[in-house]
């Protein structure tokens, strides 16, 4: 029987759980967690994005702050933004919206963001804590990945688990996450990626197939094992003129003819998609609750 993983229905589970948390933050005399997002020009999808993540904090009784600065800011002057939310002890954590205009290193951007306050688990401190099973932020997708695993009961111990993808954001912290000696975790894990030869070969033994190469409806029924378990992260807009809006949203996996032959799938939307914002969310708990627990030590 194929079990669906629904990111829609858990990400409820834990905005429920975090707004509880909130309660009892403020219940103890502390301050709300507060968010700051920082973004540059006003690329249509990003306002999107960000506007998501402001309203979800509002929802969970979270505080956030929108910082919008002009597309031709000057690097400069975009670090010395973010040092003063480094500086700043009202703010908790803080995310750069990507994608960044060209005239902008992402490099030296990550690396200005105090590791502490990284939500968005970019810091290679946080990757390399990560890398090292130690307490970090873990990025926003794998994290929300590892949570729809986890509370869905899907034993990955002792799995084959292929990855399509190697990007920094999603399939190298997937490929890291299953490999770790964690639970889950345990996974004996393959990276695949443009340059890898038979994929196929790959992917027909994949007890877990993690699919995030951003090629709408790549994964054929053809290259799932039957029992797989296929977490789909891809999210594409294909043209089509029966939507209103002209297009809709398709995952990197052929949903229809994929799912009767797996154990479990994550639809799109409503897979991945739901978990990221969710473990944005949760890391910022995770932020504030860190800063209380340091002051209380010191
Ligand atoms: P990305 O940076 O474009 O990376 C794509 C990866 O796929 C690369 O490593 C690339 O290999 C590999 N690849 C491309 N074509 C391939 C092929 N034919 N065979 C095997 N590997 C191939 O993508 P990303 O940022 O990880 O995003 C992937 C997808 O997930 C996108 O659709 C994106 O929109 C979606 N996404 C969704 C969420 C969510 O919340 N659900 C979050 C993030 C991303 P090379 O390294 O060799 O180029």
């Amino acid at each position: 029987m194929m079990q669906l993983l629904s990111g829609k229905a858990l990400s409820k589970v834990i905005i429920e759980e975090v707004k509880e948390e909130v309660i009892a933050l403020i219940a103890a005399g502390k301050k709300p967690p507060h968010l700051a997002a920082i973004l540059v020009g006003n690329d249509g999808a990003s306002e999107t994005y960000v506007g998501h993540k402001v309203k979800m904090c509002e929802q969970v009784g979270f505080q956030s702050s929108l910082i919008r600065l002009a597309a031709d800011i000057s690097e400069a002057a975009l670090l010395e933004e973010i040092a003063q939310l480094n500086n700043n002890p009202d703010i908790d954590g803080f995310i750069v919206q990507l994608p960044l205009p060209k005239h902008i290193d992402v490099d030296k951007v990550t690396l200005a963001i105090d590791y502490r306050k990284d939500v968005d688990g970019f810091h290679p401190i946080n990757m390399g804590k990560m890398a090292q099973n130690m307490p970090c932020f873990l990025p926003a997708t794998p994290y929300g990945i590892m949570q729809l695993l986890e509370r869905n009961g899907v034993e990955t111990s002792g799995k084959e688990c292929v990855v399509i993808g190697r990007s920094n954001i999603v399939g190298t912290p997937m490929s890291i996450l299953l490999s770790r000696n964690n639970q889950p975790g345990n996974c004996t894990v393959t990276l695949c990626h443009s340059r890898t030869k038979d994929l196929l070969a790959h992917t027909q033994r994949a007890d877990i197939l993690v699919v995030a190469l951003g090629k709408a409806e790549f994964v054929t029924a053809d290259m799932v094992k039957e029992g797989a378990v296929v977490i789909d992260v891809g999210i594409t807009r294909v043209p089509d003129a029966s939507k209103k809006r002209g297009y809709r949203l398709a995952g990197d996996v052929k949903f229809d003819e994929v799912a009767p032959k797996c154990s479990f799938i994550t639809p799109v939307p409503g897979g991945v998609g739901p978990m990221t914002v969710t473990s944005l969310l949760m890391n910022t708990l995770k932020a504030a609750k860190n800063k209380i627990s340091y002051q209380e030590e010191v």
